[in-house]
């Protein structure tokens, strides 16, 4: 299996150099130059089994010779043992034919456990084997963040480095990033918002003098392997509810759109999806490409779902990349014109080939609030803010047809404040990490200034 970017001029590389890269050199982002094909009988054969024998076989096609049989099952198995549902990916229902999945029992309560916890995994096997260590640094909007700094501690091949924009992210996300103590992971609050400290990120990658000195790697959903970990709870909730013997749709909470493009994967590889619904809040840029066919940036509006605040969603270039016919070219000339002028006109091919697949909708924060309140009374559930965007979004695409699975992205006691505000209730941290108000915090505070950050990551690595 080979990899390619979507920009057309870097080189092919091997799932483990795609893994280890990151961003490719060109600006782009790593695809596989095709997608395995999943029979009715190979997807039929998952039901029933456990998620981390459904996650072997949907990614093991994509991993090529990168780990035998025997390392990438023990691979599997380490990554969710630290999960605190057997499950992994529980469901649960809201409604007539509408579905929860749960995807925040992972060691920082957000979906964002499943690929970073295989992602430490992997790095760990391959640079252990290659004698080799890497730079990692990250940007995140709070849930990126903790999720990498507790799959990368106390790792030796690895230095992590995490920017955070400053008094944006929650206190439980800023805790989990900020309380552990192993010398190698190090919490950056930049003055600025998510899409600046994504932006310095991507100028550190195309810094290939910085980029090759500190053997730069990225963990952000621009990495490949995080897109391909999250294909796995696409067939496990569709198999658990009839999949391929009847079709399931899907709302997922979208910001950088690594998660939803990771259940347009599956539906290449042979799930029978119909509709994948984005969901957005007030910042909804692609919300907005979808009903006028513009991809254009305004400014980020704080909001009560701080982990989707976000303009520059960096994974619909893969969604383009295939709605442009795999035209590298094409890609280059809008993600140009972006950068340069903040925005750009889908073609109207483009468009009718991504509206084919994707829905869209958008959830105010009042709508969120509302909803949070709403799930409560009628089903019990206490939804954190994000997933209350999925279930107010399903709502408008609910069809009897179809069983909707909505994405339930985060534990609602990492977003305490806003599920009070809505419910009265302020929901407790699992007992496994109910001392995290107590520990103390480690972070250190940076200017939005590339100059600054790398000369900080210089003096700070240790490999
Ligand atoms: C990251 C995140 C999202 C958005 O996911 P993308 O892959 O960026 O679309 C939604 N909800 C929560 C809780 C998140 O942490």
């Amino acid at each position: 299996m080979q990899y390619i970017s979507t920009r057309g001029q870097a080189p092919v590389l091997s799932f483990e150099e795609a893994m280890l890269s990151g961003l490719a050199r060109d600006g782009g982002l790593y695809v596989p130059q095709s997608v395995p094909q999943f029979s009715k009988a190979d997807i039929a054969a998952m039901a029933g089994l456990s998620y981390e024998e459904i996650a072997f076989r949907v990614m093991r096609p994509f991993i090529g010779d990168t780990f035998t049989d025997g390392q990438f099952a023990e691979i599997i198995a380490k990554s969710y043992a630290t999960f605190g549902h057997d499950a992994r990916a529980p469901l649960v229902q809201l409604g007539p034919n509408h579905f929860l999945l749960e995807l925040f029992h992972g060691p920082t309560l957000a979906f964002k456990d499943f690929a970073m916890q295989i992602i430490g995994q992997m790095f760990q096997a391959v640079l252990a084997r290659r004698g080799e260590k890497l730079t990692i640094v990250g940007a995140t909007s709070g849930d990126t963040g903790s999720a990498a700094i507790e799959a990368f501690r106390g790792l030796e091949a690895v230095d992590v480095f995490i920017l955070f924009p400053n008094g944006r992210v929650s206190e439980v996300q800023r805790r989990q990033m900020t309380t552990p103590s192993e010398a190698n992971v190090h919490a950056l609050a930049l003055g600025g918002d998510f899409d600046d400290c994504q932006a310095r990120l991507k100028d550190m990658f195309n810094d290939f003098t910085f980029r090759d000195e500190v053997r730069l790697a990225g963990v952000n959903s621009i990495n490949w392997a995080r897109v391909l970990a999250q294909v796995v709870y696409y067939f496990s909730s569709a198999t658990a509810l009839g999949a391929p013997h009847r079709s399931v749709s899907f709302t997922v909470p979208t910001g950088n759109f690594g998660d939803v493009f990771a259940g347009y994967i599956a539906k290449r590889m042979g799930l029978p999806i119909d509709k994948l619904v984005i969901a957005t809040n007030q910042n909804d840029i692609l919300h907005r490409t979808f009903v006028t066919g513009a991809h254009r940036k305004e400014g980020v509006t704080p909001s009560i779902s701080p982990s989707m605040d976000i303009q520059v969603s960096s994974n619909f270039e893969r969604a383009l990349f295939d709605a442009y016919g795999r035209d590298g070219n094409a890609v280059a000339q809008v993600m140009d014109e972006l950068k340069e002028q903040g925005g750009f006109n889908v073609s109207q091919g483009a468009m009718e080939a991504l509206r084919e697949t994707f829905a869209s909708g958008r959830a105010s924060e009042e709508e969120t609030s509302r909803t949070i309140t709403e799930a409560l009374a009628h089903t019990g559930e206490l939804l954190c803010p994000h997933s209350a965007v999925g279930v107010k979004v399903a709502d408008e695409h609910l069809d009897p047809a179809t069983p909707m699975i909505t994405l339930a992205t985060a534990h609602p006691a990492k977003f305490p404040d806003a599920v009070e505000a809505a419910t009265g209730i302020r929901p407790p941290l699992p007992s496994r990490m109910a001392d995290l108000y107590e520990r103390p915090e480690r972070m250190v505070e940076v200017d939005n200034d590339l100059g600054v950050l790398e000369e900080f990551i210089r003096g700070h690595r240790a490999a």
